[in-house]
């Protein structure tokens, strides 16, 4: 095409005129592993963002456990809390002018290497893979977007750009002191955990394993409950738990903005690399932190340890853990691309990574098969 530079100018200058100068601009990214060309009418961010949504890792997210499993068609998969997550830390970079594009792209990546049955199944997958290099959902995504997605015919993995796989790697070891990820990176860290502690108390009330008194112990619900009902006066069950999931999250993303938010941008950084070296860190207020706290403390142990939730954990552990001693004891029954990554990797790794990657169903169907029934041949 003869006007791509025309189109990159384009991107170029809609993101110098949009976006904040400390922001992540297209025209600053370092590029990707194998050198490719220019996309004609899409800058990279977006087109990170296109491979991802066109991975099956992506697709295979409708069907994994987000907290709970097939309790009804109310309550969040893994595909829809990643859209909520994008939606928000979208909401936010919008309003801090960063860079939407590289932010929806690590939003719909930072789950994409969940195993099936979500924690359980992290843990019982780090359990069985003690000795064989563990096992972190983090770190695996980076498997996948490097290693084991093969959509392009001229290089292995999605080819995405570095300030995405490093932006990935950081979520994946966090102990590193003088990390300083990406504004747009911190942005989808924090919109992941004003999702999760929206969205899991609206489906744990929805799922009736914790009534809306109950909510009242943990502070802040009590707080935002009193000031819905101030505004609306006495509110039925069900409309006061959408509106009060509705406040949480404009309460969490409006302390963000008039907190860090506003310091931001009040700092006058004059480049993303002056905000990298500045370690600068997009945060909730101490305030709030301290009230996210205590209810996350809630929801572990009303919800996340609930008996209801535990009992379908402990039965998908075990049913993980038996189909990976089945597939080392019989290599055959893996594909033949695990049978060959076995080979670079080891059989316990190559077993593993390819049950990490299955969704709760495809997992239950082979549980079905090679554990307690005839064996048939394995599925793509
Ligand atoms: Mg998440």
């Amino acid at each position: 095409m003869s006007n791509i530079k025309t189109m990159q100018m384009i991107t170029d200058e809609r993101e110098r005129a949009l976006l904040a100068p400390y922001a992540m601009h297209s025209a600053n990214t370092r590029g990707r592993r194998h050198a490719e060309a220019a996309h004609p009418y899409r800058g990279p961010f977006q087109r990170d963002r296109d491979r991802i949504l066109h991975s099956a890792a992506f697709r295979r997210l409708s069907d994994k456990t987000q907290v709970f499993t097939d309790w009804n068609d109310y309550h969040r998969t893994r595909l829809t809390h990643t859209m909520e997550v994008a939606s928000i830390a979208r909401t936010i970079g919008r309003a801090l002018r960063l860079n939407e594009d590289l932010i929806e792209a690590l939003a719909l990546l930072h789950d994409i290497g969940h195993p099936p049955l979500g924690h359980a199944g992290e843990d019982a997958l780090a359990e069985v893979l003690r000795g064989h290099g563990g096992f972190s959902h983090n770190q695996f995504a980076l498997t996948l977007v490097e290693e084991l997605e093969q959509r392009y015919p001229s290089f292995p993995g999605l080819n995405l750009s570095l300030e995405v796989l490093e932006s990935q790697a950081a979520r994946a070891d966090k102990s590193n002191p003088n990390a300083a990820p990406l504004l747009e990176a911190q942005v989808v860290d924090l919109a992941d955990s004003i999702t999760y502690d929206a969205h899991d108390t609206d489906d744990a009330v929805k799922l009736e394993l914790v009534s809306l008194e109950e909510l009242h112990r943990v502070p802040l619900l009590a707080e935002l409950t009193e000031e819905l009902i101030r505004r609306h006066g006495p509110l039925e069950p069900k409309p006061l738990r959408k509106a009060l999931v509705h406040q949480l999250i404009d309460y969490q993303v409006s302390d963000v903005l008039a907190g860090a938010g506003a310091e931001l941008i009040a700092g006058n950084f004059p480049s993303f690399d002056a905000v990298r070296a500045a370690r600068f860190r997009l945060a909730p207020s101490a305030v709030v932190l301290a009230r996210k706290r205590e209810l996350e403390i809630f929801l572990y142990n009303a919800v996340y340890r609930h008996e209801q939730v535990m009992a379908v954990r402990d039965e998908g552990q075990g049913r993980l853990k038996e189909l990976f001693s089945v597939y080392v004891k019989n290599p055959d029954y893996l594909p033949e691309e695990f049978r060959h990554r076995a080979e670079g990797v080891g059989l316990e790794r190559a077993a593993g990574e390819y049950i990490a990657g299955m969704t709760d169903g495809f997992c239950g169907r082979q549980y079905e098969s090679y554990v307690r029934g005839k064996p048939r041949s394995p599925a793509n």
